[in-house]
């Protein structure tokens, strides 16, 4: 039994002795072997399509992307596994600043799906960008593997400005990915770079952009996340 799977059914004790409030509403107990209480909790949909770019999943407006048509794009397509919504942004915190098991197992279930939907394209080969290493880490502990997951990215430096435009920061972040030294892409595979969070689409969007330059046809490579955040407040790029 791994150290996950142990610490669930320590959870479902202690939930039995010490009944847990949610933490999203403050009112009711949360359910057993869930995250959040039975209000909060309602069924998911999974990441919503409608109204949005086939590729890369941004809103469209008079049926324009106004990501794809503003920049290069080096990736084929956009997974997401839910949109960026209270419940999942709460959930998601939850699992990754807390540690908290529940939640982990929450995007557990939900992340062998995921994957359903990636592995037709046959992608045998996740590239996760250093910033969702500890969190991937820890779903893929549940996940039985039939890809291989590696981390060949490194972040060569990162300063950002809080006021930083948001053109700006999209030609900042762009400077801030390296391959590892000898680093190895190969031709025929298709890649999936996978991080927690997409916002911008900048830094899987740079990634890919090396990938590309290291010899990976476009085609071939693919972007997910968890969640796809709308950038609402950021000026449109
Ligand atoms: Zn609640
Ligand atoms: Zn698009």
């Amino acid at each position: 039994m791994n150290f996950y799977k142990r610490l669930f059914y320590a959870d479902a004790a202690a939930h039995f002795l010490f009944p847990e409030v949610c933490g999203m509403c403050e009112n009711n107990f949360i359910e057993h072997g869930l995250p959040l209480c039975k209000n909060c909790f309602s069924d998911s949909v999974g990441f919503q399509e409608k109204g949005r770019c086939k590729k890369c999943g941004e809103l469209l407006y008079n049926s324009s992307c106004s990501v794809c048509s503003s920049r290069k794009i080096y990736f084929n397509k956009a997974f997401f596994l839910y949109n960026y919504k209270n419940r999942e942004k709460h959930i998601f915190k939850m699992a990754k600043f807390e540690n908290r098991h529940r939640a982990v197992n929450f995007f557990t279930e939900n992340f062998l799906n995921y994957l359903k939907q990636l592995l037709p394209q046959n992608i045998n080969y996740i590239l996760a960008l250093p910033s969702s290493k500890p969190f991937l880490e820890k779903l893929l502990s549940f996940v039985k593997q039939d890809f291989q997951v590696d981390f060949p990215f490194i972040v060569i430096k990162k300063k950002q400005s809080k006021f930083m435009h948001a053109k700006d920061r999209f030609l900042m972040i762009e400077n801030t990915l390296s391959l590892k030294e000898n680093y190895k892409l190969q031709k025929n595979i298709k890649y999936c770079i996978f991080d927690d969070v997409f916002t911008t689409g900048a830094t899987l969007n740079s990634a890919a952009k090396l990938c590309n330059e290291n010899g990976v046809l476009i085609k071939n490579i693919y972007v997910a996340a968890l969640l796809r955040r709308d950038k609402k407040g950021i000026d449109s790029l």
